[in-house]
């Protein structure tokens, strides 16, 4: 997913697997948003559960994703 900085303005990318880990954080630790860490300027932008679910609508509790794209 894209995601824009709110503090530089810059976009950078996130992973699928990095989104879905940042779901799984999510649920585990019951969060209501991600510190995305942007790449440019180093700082965290919070990022919606929402807008990650929507970034990653086959994500579900407890289910993990493996390098190789495989889910256990
Ligand atoms: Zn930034």
């Amino acid at each position: 997913m894209q995601i824009r900085c709110y503090h530089c303005h810059k976009p950078y990318a996130l992973s699928q697997e990095a989104v879905h880990a940042a779901l799984t954080q999510i649920h585990e630790e019951k969060l209501h948003h991600f510190n995305a860490h942007c790449p440019h300027c180093g700082k965290s932008s919070h990022i919606a559960t929402d807008a990650l679910k929507r970034a990653a609508p086959n994500w579900k509790p407890g289910e993990v994703i493996s390098e190789d794209g495989k889910q256990s």
